[in-house]
């Protein structure tokens, strides 16, 4: 027995027999990899990970100082079966400079109206490295795929036998200032001016860090001189991120600038029936649909929400249906907005429009006033939990039936119409972020 499974042997002591069964008996230790500062654990489920990592995490480590005398960091991460038959199959693959989760594949990303083209440039990226669009620099709000899409176009190139970098600015940075410390700088501009495929996520971190800009700059240079793919990520247009050489901002457009928005309601329930597919997680259409309406823009919540509900479930011993779902999530989902209210909206639209509040609930007809309506109307919607006849009586509309005509009013107006979109998102931002 080695001294992880002796530690989950001791571990099991501490907990319920369920729990262990549930959490920790499939837990298998990698012996090989492990130090006496890193225990690296393997699960089998996406979606039990994050469970254990928070309830178990803190208590294996301590369980190793008892046994040993060290005090590791816990990682916990998933067993890949595939990649895992794929190396034994194969064991002189090339070496893999990074690590790509294998489950960012194309097939696993949901195309709707809001990623289409960031995920067509990927993909032609992906098919034709080098010769299409270089560098390709992907840029979009936080979880909403970047990294998933960038990571696809790796994976390929992976499978390919390329030899990808995926790097963060951050380890980039990490990586150059040890190279300088240890004398190294020919081994760290060797690996990366050497790769096939250079992939940066989160190019917003080098903003006002000059010197790792100079060596960034030579590196692409390099890169690009050689005909290698490059892709970037960033939270904005090269433009925008200030604090950048201009060499380097004008680098950066060179290929192709693609831009990812927030997936419209049919693709976050795209994106959540795939996470359930994938974490095999059974949700009625009543549940993802729900979920897909209180969640913001950011897909990224949507896997903690699953694996919570699958915790909760599992120790509660309850099926998960739609009032279990809302009870759960209620305090996760609605915290922000249970401080947005209606006048807060009608006055934050007011003063964008330059109309007065009142004038919003009032019985105007003018374009401006009925414009400002609509959307005050949509938004209050959209960020609070007020019903269609509470929203009537608010806006002094006849009925119900009004309110609804002019929520969908609005929701076509936002398929059609981009920078309506856009105006429509930017105020829910100024809402939320004011409440
Ligand atoms: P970003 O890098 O833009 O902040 P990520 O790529 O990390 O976002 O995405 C956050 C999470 O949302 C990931 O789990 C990713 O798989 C998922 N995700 C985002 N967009 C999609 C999509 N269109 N289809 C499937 N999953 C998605
Ligand atoms: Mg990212």
């Amino acid at each position: 027995m080695n001294i992880g499974q002796e530690v989950l042997e001791l571990l099991k002591e501490e907990i319920t027999e369920i729990e262990y069964k549930r959490y920790i008996q499939h837990l298998t230790y990698d012996a090989k990899k492990s130090t006496n500062d890193l225990a690296i654990f393997y699960a089998h489920n996406a979606i039990v990970i994050n469970w254990i990592k928070s309830k178990y995490s803190e208590k294996i480590s301590h369980l190793f100082e008892i046994k040993n005398g060290h005090k590791p960091i816990v990682q916990i991460t998933l067993k890949n079966r595939l990649d895992k038959r794929k190396k034994q199959k194969v064991p002189e693959v090339k070496p893999a400079n990074s690590l790509l989760n294998p489950s960012h594949s194309f097939s696993n990303f949901m195309v709707g109206g809001s990623n289409q083209f960031a995920y067509a440039a990927v993909k032609s990226v992906s098919e034709n490295a080098g010769n299409v669009y270089n560098p390709l620099f992907i840029y979009g709000g936080v979880g909403l795929g970047k990294t998933h899409l960038m990571q696809a176009a790796g994976n390929v190139f992976q499978n390919e036998g390329k030899i990808v970098i995926y790097t963060t600015v951050e380890q980039f940075l990490n990586d150059f200032t040890r190279s300088i410390r240890n004398n190294t700088m020919e081994r760290f501009r060797e690996k990366y001016r050497k790769c096939d495929v250079l992939l940066i996520d989160d190019i917003q971190f080098l903003s006002n860090k000059e010197g790792i800009q100079e060596e960034f700059f030579h590196t692409f240079e390099a890169l690009k001189g050689d005909g290698k793919q490059i892709i970037f990520t960033a939270d904005k247009h090269p433009k925008k991120i200030a604090g950048l050489e201009a060499r380097l901002q004008s680098r950066f457009e060179w290929g192709l600038v693609a831009d990812i928005q927030p997936p419209e309601l049919e693709t976050k329930i795209a994106i959540i029936e795939k996470k359930c597919e994938i974490n095999k997680v059974k949700l009625s259409k009543d549940i993802v649909n729900y979920i897909a309406t209180v969640i913001d823009s950011n897909v990224r919540e949507i896997e903690g929400i699953l694996s919570k509900l699958h915790a909760y479930s599992q120790l509660m011993h309850v099926d998960i249906d739609l009032s279990f779902t809302k009870n759960v999530l209620k305090d996760q989902l609605r915290e922000n907005r249970e401080n947005i209210d209606m006048d807060s909206i009608t006055q934050i639209v007011a003063k964008d429009l330059n109309i007065k509040p009142s004038e919003i609930k009032s019985k105007g007809r003018s374009k401006n006033i009925v414009y400002a309506r609509r959307i005050s109307i949509y938004i209050c919607r959209e960020l609070t939990q007020n019903t269609m006849p509470q929203l009537a009586q608010y806006f002094g509309m006849k009925d119900h039936t009004a309110i609804s005509h002019t929520i969908r009013k609005i929701n076509d107006l936002i398929k059609e119409d981009e920078d309506f979109r856009l105006k429509i998102e930017e105020l829910s931002n100024k809402i939320t972020a004011s409440s």
